[in-house]
């Protein structure tokens, strides 16, 4: 089961035109592969889907954050959701068009405010009463008016992994939904405050889009009633969300299935659709290639000890993620199986990338295949145990572009100092 620009090709997996041997020998493991085909195909999906129907795409920057995949996604139109000053510094660095960017999170600083408002953003969701009143001094002081939406709380429950989930009541995110109306009423008095949005983000990894349905007829009827009381809203953000297939087993909703069900519901409205996809667009597109370091027994069990541990791949640790492991070298003996934990070299019990995993056998050397790391990989990457984080590559057919090269000790120290 591997997305389809990953691909055994002569007994070796490929991304694209590369073989994950070649990259593996000329770049050394762990190692981040990205398919710019896959990216490309994925944000394209969004566009068809949406034909005809007044909308902006807004990718998801947190997700997989590397300039080398946003100017890809800028290229091809995209807008940018960021969520921090830093994901619009990377925005402007690949090529980004600020005038597509929306600034979502729930505590944004002054300096961030004030640099979106220097670079002339599309709009801010804002989600609390103190951070309008702060946008509002700043936009005042700069004299630039902030095109904002307020991102409520539908109370729908995504029914997803609980650290993924955001819209309910007892999350820190939006604002609560019969308080919206109000906060909205004190926003347009703010100066330099220009409502023009709606905007919410139920939560994460969504394979059921039926809370989505529900939350987009809750913020489409509070459009509604804000524009009859005067408002001149235009945008509506339901943000991002939408699942992948991260076991054989599981059923993601297709993009154009999930427009397909907004497309009506939005029509009627006269409102701009925007959407924040960031995992339904990247995770399909990342391997993250690593080596067998060496097979060791402990009693009953086995466990396979790689190169790459949960600071170049925390998802498994954090979310009890679940990534598909395929050998770089196709297994022809696939009666050969045995059962162990795949594990890092980190020096925490929580250092695991899979448990009690059917694998092909394995040797020291081998090469294996993480699959569908493309979002929430890297970007979530951290030196814990001072370790190097990998480099990250951008395959295009037979080109390999290096987004970003493993760090070295030097990089490790950097910043650091030693008192006198
Ligand atoms: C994280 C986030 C997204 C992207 O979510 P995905 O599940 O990766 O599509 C979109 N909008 C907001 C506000 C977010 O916090």
């Amino acid at each position: 089961m591997t997305p389809g620009e990953f691909s055994y090709s002569n007994g070796l997996l490929a991304c694209e035109d590369v073989s994950l041997e070649d990259i593996a020998q000329a770049h050394g493991t762990p190692a981040y592969v990205y398919s710019r085909r896959a990216i490309v195909s994925r944000f394209r999906s969004y566009g068809q889907a949406l034909a005809g129907l007044p909308h902006r795409v807004c990718y998801s920057v947190k997700a997989n954050s590397n300039i080398a995949v946003l100017s890809t996604l800028a290229h091809e139109g995209a807008g940018f959701d960021i969520v921090s000053g830093g994901e619009l510094y990377r925005v402007l660095a690949a090529g980004g068009d600020p005038a597509t960017v929306v600034f979502s999170g729930v505590g944004k600083t002054e300096p961030e405010l004030r640099f979106a408002l220097q670079k002339g953003i599309h709009s801010f969701n804002c989600e609390s009463e103190a951070e309008l009143d702060l946008l509002s001094r700043c936009s005042v002081g700069l004299q630039r008016p902030a095109s904002i939406a307020l991102r409520v709380n539908p109370d729908v429950d995504a029914i997803t992994h609980p650290y993924i989930s955001t819209g309910l009541r007892q999350h820190k995110f939006g604002i609560d939904f019969a308080a919206a109306e109000a906060l909205y009423a004190r926003a347009a008095a703010l100066p330099g405050i220009v409502p023009e949005g709606v905007s919410c983000h139920i939560g994460s990894q969504m394979l059921d889009i039926d809370p989505l349905l529900e939350s987009t007829d809750k913020v489409l009827a509070l459009a509604g009633r804000l524009r009859g009381s005067g408002l001149a809203i235009r945008y509506l953000d339901l943000g991002g969300g939408l699942g992948v297939r991260y076991r054989p087993g599981d059923r993601a909703v297709p993009i154009r299935d999930l427009i397909g069900r907004l497309r009506p519901r939005i029509q009627a409205s006269g409102l701009t659709l925007m959407l924040e996809p960031g995992r339904s667009i990247a995770a399909e597109a990342g391997v993250l290639l690593t080596r067998v370091l060496l097979v060791k027994h402990n009693g009953e069990k086995t466990f396979v000890i790689v190169d790459a541990a949960m600071n170049d791949l925390i998802r498994p640790a954090l979310y009890q993620a679940h990534h598909e492991i395929v050998p770089v070298k196709g297994a022809a003996d696939s009666d050969h199986r045995f059962t162990a934990d795949v594990v890092g070299p980190v020096c925490e019990s929580g250092d695991f990338i899979a448990r009690n995993r059917e694998l092909p056998r394995v040797q020291p050397g081998d090469l294996l295949a993480i699959l569908t790391v493309g979002a929430y990989g890297f970007s979530l990457a951290s030196n814990y145990n001072s370790r190097p984080r990998p480099c990250e590559l951008l395959i295009d057919g037979s080109t390999v572009h290096l987004g970003r090269r493993r760090e070295t000790y030097e990089d490790l120290l950097r910043g650091e100092s030693i008192p006198v």
